[in-house]
């Protein structure tokens, strides 16, 4: 009965969230919107509203024991998930908080391999904790601070996914050597011209390191690796443990 879509490298992308106007422009532009009209990724936004049993299309209420805030409730989750679910299979249902594990390029990288995942976004104070002890098979965080909903880092996660994704960048190598690939931060990098003058000081020049200029592709790439290596250590020491 499942519908499979696997077609190499494609990945489809179940975004869940009350606040859909919020998180869909995002995914039609730039990378997103360019991975999905190259046919290599599909997103797609679902309005919670849309599957409330509630006459008044509410989908929170007040938590039990007297808590302060609202709580999104189980069944309109529960609704989208099932109705999600009897279309394909999915490889992770994944719900956005504050106190999930961190997501990060690893990660990134581990989920663009997935097929089909769904995100659910929270809102107000949370969602229903059954939801999470019963149908979330991960709980991803994008750092330590509270957003007001889980649109964000849907966002930040989409992106991060969807641009790993072979074929989505032109060139491959260019994500391979982002930032946080092989634990190392990016090298310094820079465009024409090679000598610029500032416009506080005419007279003054800003010149790119002449290696860069060298035409020496080898020592290049061993210039490049050097200075990754120690701005991380630099800057991330945590990185090269
Ligand atoms: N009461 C919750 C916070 C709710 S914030 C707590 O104390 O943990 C509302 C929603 O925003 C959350 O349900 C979650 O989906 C999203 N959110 C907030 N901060 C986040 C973060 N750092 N990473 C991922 N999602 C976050």
């Amino acid at each position: 009965m499942y519908k499979q879509t696997k077609t190499g490298e494609y990945m489809r992308i179940d975004i869940i969230t009350v606040l859909p106007e919020l998180i869909e422009p995002f995914t039609r532009e730039s990378i997103l919107g360019r991975a999905q009209k190259k046919g290599l990724a599909e997103i797609h936004v679902h309005n919670l509203r849309d599957y409330t049993a509630d006459k008044h299309k509410r989908v929170d209420d007040y938590p039990f024991g007297g808590a302060a805030g609202m709580l999104i409730q189980c069944q309109p989750l529960d609704a989208c998930i099932s109705a999600l679910k009897a279309e394909r299979k999915y490889d992770e249902i994944i719900f956005t908080a504050p106190d999930g594990e961190t997501f990060n390029q690893p990660m990134a990288n581990e989920l663009s391999l997935k097929e089909n995942i769904i995100i659910i976004c929270g809102h107000y104070k949370g969602i229903d904790y059954r939801i999470r002890e019963h149908l979330i098979t991960r709980e991803v965080s994008i750092g330590d601070y509270v957003l007001t909903g889980g649109e964000l880092a849907a966002a930040v996660m989409a992106d991060s996914i969807v641009r790993v994704i072979p074929g989505v960048i032109g060139d491959v190598e260019s994500a391979l050597s982002d930032s946080f690939q092989d634990n190392l931060l990016e090298p310094p990098v820079y465009t024409r011209p090679a000598q610029y003058h500032p416009v506080s000081n005419p007279e003054e020049t800003w010149a790119v390191p002449d290696i860069l200029l060298s035409g020496h592709e080898a020592k290049i790439r061993e210039w490049e690796y050097e200075q990754a290596v120690a701005r991380t250590k630099r800057l991330r020491p945590d990185l090269l443990e």
